[in-house]
């Protein structure tokens, strides 16, 4: 029948969803790739990436740089299935729970699902603490400066503009990860010397 087939077109269809990637031990650009490559296998098609940046811890600050960025991929999957696919991505690269807010091997959260919003006590999208992160913002801008945020109704660049946070956030050449002779700044996947 024509409307169960639209029915399931719809439940079918791809949404588009923006993740950030973080990572702050071990080999962080190195482990961000390898979860990007495994979302592929796993349904989640990434279809762009930001830069890669280097950016400062914000709350629990004695703690390594990070590496941060964020994609944009198309999915089936619905909100709780997403989380789940990333989390076992997460666990495979070594990830475990420890201090809440402290060094992490890789982080994977969800920023925006299309404009759903969810809240429930395992999920909250959009994420929570996105428009008060400048290493999520940045990223985010270069991809989709113009997206609105479903519950504030501000666009990227606007909650770029008005966020209080003033940790730094610093690009990295890929031209200097590719030769090996980054700069200390942005010395990453070569040396974790920080
Ligand atoms: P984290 O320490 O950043 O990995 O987050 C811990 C918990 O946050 C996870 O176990 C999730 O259940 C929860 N969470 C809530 N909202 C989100 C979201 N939008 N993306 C990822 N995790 C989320």
């Amino acid at each position: 029948m024509k409307a169960e087939a639209g029915t399931e077109r719809e439940i079918k269809s791809m949404k588009r969803v923006y993740l950030s990637l973080g990572s702050n031990l071990g080999d962080r650009l190195g482990t961000i790739r390898r979860a990007l490559d495994q979302m592929s296998a796993t349904g989640i098609e990434v279809r762009r990436v930001s830069s890669f940046y280097r950016t400062e811890p914000v709350e629990f600050r004695e703690q390594p740089w990070f590496v941060n960025c964020v994609a944009e991929v198309a999915t089936e999957l619905l909100p709780m299935q997403l989380l789940k696919a990333l989390q076992k991505i997460e666990w495979g690269l070594g990830r475990r729970r420890t201090v809440g807010k402290g060094p992490r091997t890789i982080d994977i959260d969800i920023l925006l699902y299309e404009n759903a919003v969810v809240r429930s006590a395992a999920l909250t999208i959009p994420h929570a603490g996105m428009a008060e992160r400048r290493f999520v913002l940045i990223p985010l801008c270069e991809l989709a400066a113009h997206l609105r945020h479903p519950v504030t109704d501000r666009t990227v660049v606007e909650m770029l503009n008005e966020t209080q946070d003033r940790g730094q956030v610093i690009r990295i050449r890929t031209e200097d990860i590719a030769a090996g002779h980054a700069p200390a700044h942005a010395r990453v996947g070569i040396a974790n010397t920080d």
